[in-house]
Protein backbone atom coordinates (compact mmCIF):
# COMPACT_ATOMS: atom_id res chain seq x y z
CA UNK A 1 0.00 0.00 0.00
CA UNK A 2 0.95 3.40 -0.81
CA UNK A 3 0.43 6.23 1.91
CA UNK A 4 -0.25 9.75 1.49
CA UNK A 5 2.64 12.59 2.26
CA UNK A 6 0.78 13.70 4.74
CA UNK A 7 0.86 9.76 6.19
CA UNK A 8 4.02 9.14 5.39
CA UNK A 9 5.27 12.06 7.72
CA UNK A 10 3.55 10.78 10.28
CA UNK A 11 5.30 7.93 10.14
CA UNK A 12 8.21 9.32 9.79
CA UNK A 13 7.79 11.57 12.97
CA UNK A 14 7.01 8.69 14.97
CA UNK A 15 10.50 7.61 14.20
CA UNK A 16 12.30 10.58 14.85
CA UNK A 17 12.85 11.77 11.18
CA UNK A 18 12.53 15.62 11.34
CA UNK A 19 9.15 16.86 9.77
CA UNK A 20 7.23 19.87 10.31
CA UNK A 21 3.70 19.90 11.62
CA UNK A 22 0.94 19.65 9.43
CA UNK A 23 -3.00 19.86 8.94
CA UNK A 24 -4.69 17.70 6.45
CA UNK A 25 -8.09 19.89 4.95
CA UNK A 26 -10.63 19.14 2.40
CA UNK A 27 -12.21 22.70 1.89
CA UNK A 28 -10.18 25.61 1.31
CA UNK A 29 -12.76 27.27 4.47
CA UNK A 30 -10.21 24.50 6.45
CA UNK A 31 -7.47 25.31 4.82
CA UNK A 32 -7.70 28.86 5.81
CA UNK A 33 -8.44 28.21 8.93
CA UNK A 34 -5.23 25.62 9.18
CA UNK A 35 -2.86 28.82 8.37
CA UNK A 36 -4.31 30.89 10.42
CA UNK A 37 -3.29 28.36 13.24
CA UNK A 38 0.07 28.10 12.20
CA UNK A 39 0.55 31.55 11.26
CA UNK A 40 3.00 32.31 8.51
CA UNK A 41 3.53 31.85 5.18
CA UNK A 42 2.43 28.10 4.46
CA UNK A 43 2.66 25.64 1.54
CA UNK A 44 -0.55 23.95 0.42
CA UNK A 45 0.04 20.55 -0.68
CA UNK A 46 -1.98 18.10 -3.32
CA UNK A 47 -2.66 14.76 -1.51
CA UNK A 48 -2.88 12.09 -4.14
CA UNK A 49 -0.79 9.47 -4.31
CA UNK A 50 1.51 10.00 -7.23
CA UNK A 51 4.53 11.96 -8.12
CA UNK A 52 5.30 15.32 -10.23
CA UNK A 53 2.58 17.52 -7.79
CA UNK A 54 5.09 20.46 -7.89
CA UNK A 55 5.05 20.51 -12.02
CA UNK A 56 1.58 19.95 -12.04
CA UNK A 57 0.92 23.14 -9.89
CA UNK A 58 -0.35 20.93 -6.75
CA UNK A 59 2.67 22.63 -4.54
CA UNK A 60 1.53 26.40 -3.69
CA UNK A 61 3.08 29.27 -1.65
CA UNK A 62 0.88 31.10 0.58
CA UNK A 63 1.44 33.94 2.70
CA UNK A 64 -1.90 34.46 4.40
CA UNK A 65 -5.22 32.96 5.37
CA UNK A 66 -7.03 34.34 2.26
CA UNK A 67 -4.19 33.31 0.19
CA UNK A 68 -4.70 30.13 1.76
CA UNK A 69 -8.23 29.79 0.69
CA UNK A 70 -7.30 30.57 -2.67
CA UNK A 71 -4.66 28.17 -3.26
CA UNK A 72 -6.58 25.23 -1.85
CA UNK A 73 -9.39 26.01 -3.58
CA UNK A 74 -7.20 25.60 -7.27
CA UNK A 75 -5.81 22.85 -5.89
CA UNK A 76 -8.57 20.77 -4.72
CA UNK A 77 -10.50 18.87 -7.69
CA UNK A 78 -7.57 19.10 -9.78
CA UNK A 79 -6.20 16.26 -11.93
CA UNK A 80 -2.75 15.16 -11.16
CA UNK A 81 -1.49 12.16 -13.84
CA UNK A 82 -5.39 10.59 -13.61
CA UNK A 83 -5.27 11.15 -9.47
CA UNK A 84 -8.07 13.77 -8.26
CA UNK A 85 -6.96 15.89 -5.42
CA UNK A 86 -9.43 15.32 -2.44
CA UNK A 87 -6.98 16.56 0.28
CA UNK A 88 -4.28 19.20 0.85
CA UNK A 89 -1.83 19.78 3.30
CA UNK A 90 -1.13 22.85 5.12
CA UNK A 91 2.10 22.95 6.53
CA UNK A 92 4.47 25.53 7.39
CA UNK A 93 6.87 27.14 4.59
CA UNK A 94 10.71 26.37 4.90
CA UNK A 95 13.03 28.77 3.42
CA UNK A 96 15.50 25.77 1.34
CA UNK A 97 19.19 26.59 0.65
CA UNK A 98 19.30 23.10 -1.05
CA UNK A 99 17.78 19.87 -1.86
CA UNK A 100 18.36 16.34 -1.13
CA UNK A 101 17.62 13.11 -2.25
CA UNK A 102 17.40 10.25 -0.06
CA UNK A 103 15.68 6.58 0.16
CA UNK A 104 15.51 2.77 0.94
CA UNK A 105 14.37 0.41 -0.61
CA UNK A 106 13.68 -3.16 -1.77
CA UNK A 107 16.62 -4.16 -4.71
CA UNK A 108 14.58 -7.17 -5.83
CA UNK A 109 17.03 -7.91 -8.36
CA UNK A 110 19.67 -7.76 -6.04
CA UNK A 111 17.45 -9.75 -3.55
CA UNK A 112 18.62 -7.09 -0.82
CA UNK A 113 17.84 -3.73 0.42
CA UNK A 114 19.49 -0.22 -1.09
CA UNK A 115 19.98 3.06 -0.22
CA UNK A 116 20.12 5.38 -2.31
CA UNK A 117 21.59 9.24 -1.70
CA UNK A 118 21.90 12.36 -4.03
CA UNK A 119 22.76 16.39 -3.26
CA UNK A 120 20.63 16.89 -6.05
CA UNK A 121 17.39 15.88 -5.06
CA UNK A 122 13.92 17.90 -5.66
CA UNK A 123 13.81 17.08 -8.91
CA UNK A 124 12.71 13.66 -10.24
CA UNK A 125 15.45 11.45 -9.29
CA UNK A 126 15.14 9.21 -12.50
CA UNK A 127 16.24 12.31 -14.19
CA UNK A 128 19.23 12.20 -11.72
CA UNK A 129 19.71 8.82 -12.68
CA UNK A 130 19.29 8.58 -16.53
CA UNK A 131 21.15 12.22 -16.72
CA UNK A 132 23.53 12.17 -13.93
CA UNK A 133 24.31 8.64 -12.62
CA UNK A 134 27.43 9.86 -11.01
CA UNK A 135 25.42 11.87 -8.76
CA UNK A 136 23.39 9.18 -7.23
CA UNK A 137 25.09 7.30 -4.92
CA UNK A 138 23.69 3.45 -4.49
CA UNK A 139 24.61 1.86 -1.34
CA UNK A 140 23.79 -2.08 -0.48
CA UNK A 141 22.64 -2.88 3.09
CA UNK A 142 23.17 -6.24 4.56
CA UNK A 143 19.34 -6.75 5.93
CA UNK A 144 21.04 -8.51 9.01
CA UNK A 145 23.45 -5.94 9.92
CA UNK A 146 21.13 -2.80 9.06
CA UNK A 147 21.92 0.87 9.32
CA UNK A 148 23.70 2.29 12.49
CA UNK A 149 25.63 5.30 12.68
CA UNK A 150 29.02 4.28 11.07
CA UNK A 151 26.62 2.82 7.83
CA UNK A 152 24.95 6.09 7.60
CA UNK A 153 28.41 7.75 7.56
CA UNK A 154 28.97 5.75 4.69
CA UNK A 155 26.33 6.70 2.55
CA UNK A 156 26.76 10.34 3.94
CA UNK A 157 30.33 10.01 2.54
CA UNK A 158 29.51 8.15 -0.28
CA UNK A 159 26.46 10.66 -1.49
CA UNK A 160 29.28 13.73 -0.68
CA UNK A 161 26.60 15.48 1.65
CA UNK A 162 27.92 18.84 3.06
CA UNK A 163 29.98 18.89 6.30
CA UNK A 164 27.83 21.06 7.70
CA UNK A 165 24.80 18.61 7.43
CA UNK A 166 26.41 15.41 7.49
CA UNK A 167 25.80 14.74 11.22
CA UNK A 168 22.22 15.56 11.22
CA UNK A 169 22.03 13.96 7.79
CA UNK A 170 23.12 10.82 9.40
CA UNK A 171 21.38 10.67 12.25
CA UNK A 172 18.18 11.01 9.80
CA UNK A 173 18.96 7.82 7.79
CA UNK A 174 19.73 5.41 10.93
CA UNK A 175 15.93 6.87 12.14
CA UNK A 176 14.43 6.45 8.42
CA UNK A 177 16.23 3.07 8.66
CA UNK A 178 14.11 2.46 11.87
CA UNK A 179 11.23 3.39 9.92
CA UNK A 180 11.88 1.07 7.08
CA UNK A 181 12.30 -1.94 8.95
CA UNK A 182 10.19 -1.59 11.76
CA UNK A 183 6.53 -0.41 9.68
CA UNK A 184 7.93 -3.22 7.39
CA UNK A 185 8.32 -0.78 4.72
CA UNK A 186 9.17 -1.39 1.06
CA UNK A 187 9.99 2.37 -0.27
CA UNK A 188 10.65 5.13 2.33
CA UNK A 189 11.80 8.28 0.26
CA UNK A 190 12.49 11.74 1.51
CA UNK A 191 12.96 14.16 -2.04
CA UNK A 192 13.50 16.78 -1.33
CA UNK A 193 15.64 16.35 2.12
CA UNK A 194 16.26 20.06 2.62
CA UNK A 195 19.01 21.95 4.45
CA UNK A 196 17.24 25.34 5.69
CA UNK A 197 19.63 28.65 5.72
CA UNK A 198 20.18 27.75 9.15
CA UNK A 199 21.67 24.42 8.48
CA UNK A 200 18.47 22.63 10.02
CA UNK A 201 18.05 19.35 8.05
CA UNK A 202 13.83 18.21 7.02
CA UNK A 203 11.76 15.91 5.30
CA UNK A 204 10.02 18.29 3.12
CA UNK A 205 8.46 15.77 1.25
CA UNK A 206 7.89 11.81 2.24
CA UNK A 207 6.78 8.63 0.01
CA UNK A 208 6.14 5.28 1.71
CA UNK A 209 4.76 1.97 0.38
CA UNK A 210 4.23 -0.50 3.19
CA UNK A 211 4.16 -4.13 3.04
CA UNK A 212 0.79 -5.51 2.52
CA UNK A 213 2.13 -9.00 3.50
CA UNK A 214 2.86 -8.05 6.92
CA UNK A 215 -0.37 -5.93 7.86
CA UNK A 216 -1.14 -9.14 10.10
CA UNK A 217 2.06 -7.74 12.82
CA UNK A 218 0.48 -4.02 12.35
CA UNK A 219 -3.24 -3.30 13.15
CA UNK A 220 -2.67 0.50 13.21
CA UNK A 221 -1.82 0.20 9.70
CA UNK A 222 -5.54 -0.69 8.80
CA UNK A 223 -6.39 3.15 9.84
CA UNK A 224 -4.49 4.21 6.59
CA UNK A 225 -6.28 2.85 4.36
CA UNK A 226 -8.24 4.98 2.11
CA UNK A 227 -11.10 3.27 1.28
CA UNK A 228 -12.25 5.91 -1.36
CA UNK A 229 -9.91 6.52 -3.02
CA UNK A 230 -9.89 2.41 -3.32
CA UNK A 231 -11.09 0.41 -6.44
CA UNK A 232 -14.64 -0.36 -5.31
CA UNK A 233 -14.25 -3.81 -7.16
CA UNK A 234 -10.61 -4.22 -5.53
CA UNK A 235 -11.99 -3.54 -2.13
CA UNK A 236 -14.53 -5.65 -2.61
CA UNK A 237 -12.76 -8.60 -3.23
CA UNK A 238 -10.20 -7.95 -0.51
CA UNK A 239 -12.69 -8.08 1.69
CA UNK A 240 -13.27 -11.55 1.25
CA UNK A 241 -9.85 -12.97 0.66
CA UNK A 242 -9.44 -13.01 -3.00
CA UNK A 243 -6.27 -12.25 -5.09
CA UNK A 244 -7.89 -9.39 -7.55
CA UNK A 245 -6.61 -6.80 -9.60
CA UNK A 246 -8.36 -4.63 -11.99
CA UNK A 247 -7.70 -4.54 -15.71
CA UNK A 248 -9.17 -2.40 -18.04
CA UNK A 249 -10.20 -5.18 -20.39
CA UNK A 250 -13.53 -6.98 -21.37
CA UNK A 251 -12.85 -10.32 -20.21
CA UNK A 252 -13.56 -11.36 -17.01
CA UNK A 253 -10.79 -13.80 -15.68
CA UNK A 254 -10.99 -16.37 -13.11
CA UNK A 255 -8.68 -19.11 -12.31
CA UNK A 256 -6.29 -21.58 -10.22
CA UNK A 257 -2.82 -20.57 -9.50
CA UNK A 258 -1.20 -17.00 -10.19
CA UNK A 259 0.73 -18.69 -12.88
CA UNK A 260 -1.90 -20.13 -14.63
CA UNK A 261 -4.51 -16.67 -14.18
CA UNK A 262 -1.41 -14.64 -15.68
CA UNK A 263 -0.38 -16.71 -18.81
CA UNK A 264 -4.61 -16.70 -19.43
CA UNK A 265 -4.14 -12.72 -19.30
CA UNK A 266 -1.52 -13.06 -21.84
CA UNK A 267 -3.66 -16.03 -23.76
CA UNK A 268 -6.76 -13.76 -24.01
CA UNK A 269 -5.30 -10.41 -25.04
CA UNK A 270 -3.54 -12.45 -27.79
CA UNK A 271 -6.99 -14.06 -29.27
CA UNK A 272 -8.34 -10.65 -28.37
CA UNK A 273 -6.94 -9.06 -30.92
CA UNK A 274 -8.63 -10.49 -33.80
CA UNK A 275 -11.80 -9.55 -32.41
CA UNK A 276 -11.35 -5.68 -32.27
CA UNK A 277 -8.25 -5.72 -29.63
CA UNK A 278 -10.44 -7.31 -26.47
CA UNK A 279 -8.18 -7.50 -23.24
CA UNK A 280 -8.53 -9.54 -19.66
CA UNK A 281 -10.67 -7.53 -17.63
CA UNK A 282 -9.07 -8.85 -14.18
CA UNK A 283 -6.22 -10.67 -12.86
CA UNK A 284 -8.36 -13.07 -10.06
CA UNK A 285 -6.73 -16.71 -8.51
CA UNK A 286 -9.10 -18.19 -6.46
CA UNK A 287 -6.41 -20.83 -5.70
CA UNK A 288 -5.87 -23.92 -4.61
CA UNK A 289 -9.12 -25.34 -2.75
CA UNK A 290 -11.63 -23.43 -4.86
CA UNK A 291 -15.00 -23.98 -3.06
CA UNK A 292 -18.44 -23.26 -4.73
CA UNK A 293 -18.36 -20.54 -2.08
CA UNK A 294 -15.23 -19.08 -3.12
CA UNK A 295 -16.19 -19.16 -6.94
CA UNK A 296 -19.45 -17.67 -6.10
CA UNK A 297 -17.57 -14.57 -4.75
CA UNK A 298 -15.27 -14.40 -7.31
CA UNK A 299 -18.05 -14.24 -10.22
CA UNK A 300 -20.06 -11.82 -7.40
CA UNK A 301 -16.75 -9.94 -8.18
CA UNK A 302 -16.31 -9.79 -11.73
CA UNK A 303 -20.02 -9.77 -12.90
CA UNK A 304 -19.73 -6.24 -10.64
CA UNK A 305 -17.44 -4.52 -13.08
CA UNK A 306 -19.50 -3.11 -15.51
CA UNK A 307 -16.63 -3.56 -18.33
CA UNK A 308 -17.08 -7.19 -18.35
CA UNK A 309 -18.64 -8.63 -21.71
CA UNK A 310 -17.50 -12.24 -20.68
CA UNK A 311 -15.81 -14.19 -18.37
CA UNK A 312 -13.01 -16.80 -18.51
CA UNK A 313 -13.08 -19.73 -15.65
CA UNK A 314 -9.56 -21.58 -16.53
CA UNK A 315 -8.87 -24.35 -14.16
CA UNK A 316 -6.21 -26.90 -14.02
CA UNK A 317 -7.36 -29.42 -11.06
CA UNK A 318 -4.71 -30.51 -9.14
CA UNK A 319 -5.49 -31.38 -5.47
CA UNK A 320 -9.35 -30.12 -5.83
CA UNK A 321 -9.85 -31.97 -8.74
CA UNK A 322 -11.87 -30.86 -11.86
CA UNK A 323 -15.21 -32.53 -10.69
CA UNK A 324 -15.15 -30.09 -7.12
CA UNK A 325 -14.62 -27.25 -9.30
CA UNK A 326 -16.95 -28.10 -11.62
CA UNK A 327 -19.84 -28.67 -8.70
CA UNK A 328 -18.29 -25.52 -7.39
CA UNK A 329 -19.06 -23.59 -10.78
CA UNK A 330 -22.79 -25.18 -10.98
CA UNK A 331 -23.39 -23.94 -7.16
CA UNK A 332 -21.80 -20.58 -7.53
CA UNK A 333 -24.19 -20.10 -10.29
CA UNK A 334 -27.21 -21.28 -8.28
CA UNK A 335 -25.94 -18.96 -5.39
CA UNK A 336 -25.53 -16.08 -7.73
CA UNK A 337 -29.46 -16.63 -9.67
CA UNK A 338 -30.20 -13.50 -11.58
CA UNK A 339 -27.44 -11.77 -11.04
CA UNK A 340 -25.35 -13.92 -13.32
CA UNK A 341 -25.62 -12.55 -16.85
CA UNK A 342 -22.87 -12.32 -18.75
CA UNK A 343 -21.64 -15.82 -20.65
CA UNK A 344 -19.22 -18.08 -18.98
CA UNK A 345 -16.32 -19.99 -21.01
CA UNK A 346 -15.10 -22.61 -18.88
CA UNK A 347 -12.01 -24.69 -19.61
CA UNK A 348 -11.21 -27.60 -16.95
CA UNK A 349 -8.12 -29.84 -17.91
CA UNK A 350 -5.97 -31.98 -15.23
CA UNK A 351 -7.30 -34.44 -11.94
CA UNK A 352 -10.66 -36.05 -12.52
CA UNK A 353 -11.47 -33.30 -15.76
CA UNK A 354 -14.07 -36.31 -17.47
CA UNK A 355 -16.14 -36.18 -14.38
CA UNK A 356 -15.60 -32.68 -14.43
CA UNK A 357 -16.79 -32.21 -17.73
CA UNK A 358 -19.49 -34.22 -17.06
CA UNK A 359 -20.54 -32.07 -14.12
CA UNK A 360 -20.84 -29.21 -16.42
CA UNK A 361 -22.61 -30.40 -19.42
CA UNK A 362 -25.29 -32.06 -16.61
CA UNK A 363 -26.49 -29.07 -14.94
CA UNK A 364 -26.17 -27.55 -18.79
CA UNK A 365 -26.68 -24.44 -17.66
CA UNK A 366 -27.74 -21.72 -20.42
CA UNK A 367 -24.75 -19.09 -19.72
CA UNK A 368 -22.00 -21.92 -19.66
CA UNK A 369 -19.78 -22.91 -22.75
CA UNK A 370 -17.20 -25.52 -22.40
CA UNK A 371 -14.12 -25.56 -24.41
CA UNK A 372 -11.42 -27.91 -23.55
CA UNK A 373 -8.53 -26.13 -24.38
CA UNK A 374 -7.19 -22.98 -23.25
CA UNK A 375 -5.96 -21.19 -26.31
CA UNK A 376 -9.54 -22.30 -28.16
CA UNK A 377 -11.52 -21.30 -24.73
CA UNK A 378 -9.90 -18.23 -24.96
CA UNK A 379 -10.65 -17.06 -28.33
CA UNK A 380 -14.27 -18.59 -26.98
CA UNK A 381 -14.38 -15.80 -24.73
CA UNK A 382 -12.41 -12.72 -26.56
CA UNK A 383 -15.03 -13.71 -29.31
CA UNK A 384 -18.70 -13.65 -26.72
CA UNK A 385 -16.81 -10.60 -25.00
CA UNK A 386 -16.87 -8.80 -29.05
CA UNK A 387 -20.46 -9.63 -29.76
CA UNK A 388 -21.88 -8.90 -26.18
P1 LIG B 1 6.37 16.49 -5.54
O1 LIG B 1 6.54 17.43 -6.69
O2 LIG B 1 5.13 15.68 -5.66
O3 LIG B 1 7.57 15.63 -5.31
O4 LIG B 1 6.16 17.41 -4.21
P2 LIG B 1 7.22 18.01 -3.18
O5 LIG B 1 6.63 17.94 -1.83
O6 LIG B 1 8.55 17.41 -3.34
O7 LIG B 1 7.29 19.55 -3.58
C1 LIG B 1 7.82 19.96 -4.82
C2 LIG B 1 8.72 21.13 -4.64
O8 LIG B 1 8.02 22.20 -4.01
C3 LIG B 1 9.90 20.87 -3.72
O9 LIG B 1 10.99 20.28 -4.39
C4 LIG B 1 10.23 22.26 -3.24
O10 LIG B 1 11.08 22.91 -4.17
C5 LIG B 1 8.88 22.94 -3.22
N1 LIG B 1 8.40 23.00 -1.83
C6 LIG B 1 7.73 22.05 -1.16
N2 LIG B 1 7.54 22.43 0.13
C7 LIG B 1 8.14 23.65 0.26
C8 LIG B 1 8.33 24.58 1.33
O11 LIG B 1 7.93 24.37 2.46
N3 LIG B 1 8.99 25.73 1.05
C9 LIG B 1 9.47 26.02 -0.17
N4 LIG B 1 10.11 27.15 -0.35
N5 LIG B 1 9.33 25.17 -1.20
C10 LIG B 1 8.68 24.02 -1.01
MN1 LIG C 1 8.91 15.34 -3.87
Amino acid sequence: MDLYEYQAKDLFARHGVPVLPGTVVTTPEDASAAAEQLGGTVVVKAQVKTGGRGKAGGVKLAKTPDETRARASDILGLDIKGHTVRKVLVTPASDIAEEYYFSFLLDRANRNFLAMASVEGGMEIEEVAATKPEALAKIAIDPLAGVDLAKAREIVAAARFPAEVADQIAETIVKLWETFVREDATLVEINPLVRDPEDRVLALDGKVTLDDNADFRHADHAELVDIDAENPLEAAAKAKGLNYVKLDGQVGIIGNGAGLVMSTLDVVAYAGEEFGGVKPANFLDIGGGASAEVMANGLHVILGDEDVRSVFVNVFGGITACDQVATGIVQALRILGDEATKPLVVRLDGNNVDEGRRILAEANHPLVTMVDTMDGAARKAAELAAAN
